[in-house]
């Protein structure tokens, strides 16, 4: 008789392992629509970069000293938890558009304790919603770059609406110089 198959069971330890090494975290469309709404893009615009060495250009996060630059190390937890990106709420699942994998073995969560059929259901739908935006996102990059820039003149302007006159002032002379 064929043997059944093993039902994927994993609960975070939250060990920080996944956050303390370098791997691709990729970035979707649907986070920088999330972030832009939640105002998490203000934390992350700085260490995102793109990455354009493989086929398909990525926009992913930086990592720095062997771990993503959104760690506390010190406080182990990851300081954009509660809007992570899509990649790091599957972890350490996968999907490939055909049947779910282990993106990573030595996850310390895997086989752990008993996995609830809402937490099964809550991973397996991150993993396959990480795979839709693959495209997605690829085919969007102008629309990303166009939401950052957005956002970037919109924090421009709260900042210089911060300024004391004086210092607007200083700013206008600068930009008529350069004009
Ligand atoms: S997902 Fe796995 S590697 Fe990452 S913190 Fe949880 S247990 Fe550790
Ligand atoms: S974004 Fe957060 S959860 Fe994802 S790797 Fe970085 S610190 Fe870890």
């Amino acid at each position: 008789m064929e043997n059944p198959k093993p039902r994927f069971v994993f609960n975070c330890q939250k060990c920080g392992l996944c956050c303390e090494k370098e791997w691709e975290i990729r970035i979707f469309l649907d986070d920088i629509e999330r972030w832009s709404k939640d105002g998490t893009i203000y934390r992350v615009f700085s260490n995102l970069f793109i990455k354009d060495d493989n086929e398909i250009p990525s926009i992913q996060l930086e990592w720095e000293n062997g771990k993503c630059k959104m760690y506390d190390a010190e406080k182990k937890e990851c300081l954009i938890y509660n809007s992570r990106p899509i990649i790091c709420s599957a972890y350490p699942l996968k999907w490939d558009g055909n049947r779910y994998l282990i993106r990573d073995e030595n996850c310390l969560g895997l086989d752990e304790g008993v996995m609830t059929q809402e937490g099964l259901e809550e991973i397996r739908n991150a993993a396959k919603k990480e795979h839709a935006e693959e495209e997605r996102t690829s085919t969007n990059l102008p629309i990303i770059q166009s939401i950052l820039l957005r956002e970037i003149i919109k924090k421009s302007e709260l900042e210089y609406n911060k300024l004391p006159d004086e210092e607007k002032e200083k700013i206008k002379e600068i930009f008529k110089k350069s004009a």
